[in-house]
């Protein structure tokens, strides 16, 4: 099932004489399709959904019984004992900016999104604001690593505390400086505190394994850290959007929309109707 059924392109044949029909010119007429039409149903899920809200409350429910299990537990800890957190998806919620995308038919680019983070708009994820008052009431601390760029750090902050999240200091802010990979920071973090649990939409937000890994290895691994989910890591939905796209197109990104576009639909599980 290539591009038969979903042509991006069209050839059509214009031009005629006066007196018999004879081809002059062929011109590839481009129907531009819409490049972020596809997550239409993601965004909406994500906007409209109460599903998508019970998601986020059931993880930070989980998160603050963690906190009473893991602060009974260690009494006096040699480290304090922090949460480490991802912003984007975790915390602020910017299903907004992927609205707009779909909206104007244009893709994500590093300009359109620092627009957006310069507004210091986004709403929290359900929950996050609760399960970090509990967090820090209870003597544990909280970090955020997070792939906003450094530059952002300003207006992500100033964003955070608007909506009521006033209590993190912005050297607990990790945000990137050059890599993507996490494991960097998450190890600067550790030196300092005994990371208790990790909040993230993305898997690269636990371990360095799920770096630009296939769609076989991200499974693989998630089989490999199943009894960590729940008790350490903690994930919220994020259908948006993340590296499970990428693995779509082996994280080239440079792929025309056509071919992303011919990516997912020959990844789609499918059967013949009616045999
Ligand atoms: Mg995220």
């Amino acid at each position: 099932m290539k591009n038969l059924l979903f042509p991006t392109v069209l050839i059509t044949v214009i031009a005629f004489s006066s007196c018999q029909p004879k081809v002059d010119k062929v011109e590839e007429v481009i129907i531009k399709k819409n490049p972020t039409e596809y997550s239409t149903g993601a965004v909406l899920w994500q906007q409209h959904s109460a599903e998508y809200e019970a998601l986020c409350y059931q993880a930070y429910n989980i998160g603050e019984r963690r906190i009473d299990e893991i602060v009974a537990e260690k009494k006096n800890p040699d480290k304090p004992l922090a949460v480490v957190m991802d912003i984007d998806e975790t915390v602020l919620d910017n299903s907004p900016y992927n609205a707009t995308l779909i909206a104007n038919q244009i893709s994500y680019s590093k300009k359109t999104w620092m627009e957006w983070t310069a507004m210091q708009s986004a709403d929290l994820v359900p929950g996050a604001l609760e399960f970090i008052q509990y967090a820090k009431s209870k003597g544990v601390e909280v970090v955020f690593i997070s792939n906003r760029m450094e530059e952002e750090l300003d207006d992500t902050y100033q964003n955070i505390i608007d909506r009521g999240v006033d209590t993190i200091a912005k050297e607990n802010y990790y945000l990137k400086s050059t890599t993507s990979s996490k494991d960097e920071r998450r190890e600067i973090v550790s030196d300092k505190y005994e990371v208790v649990l990790m909040f993230g939409d993305n898997l690269g937000d636990f371990n360095g394994v799920f770096d630009k890994a296939t769609v076989i290895d991200r499974k693989k691994n998630v089989a490999n850290f199943r009894p960590l989910f729940g008790d350490k890591l903690i994930i919220l939905p994020n259908p948006m959007y993340g590296e499970w796209e990428g693995a779509l197109y082996n994280y080239d990104f440079s792929r025309s929309n056509a071919q992303k576009d011919s990516n997912r639909m020959n990844a789609l599980n499918i059967y013949s109707i009616g045999k």
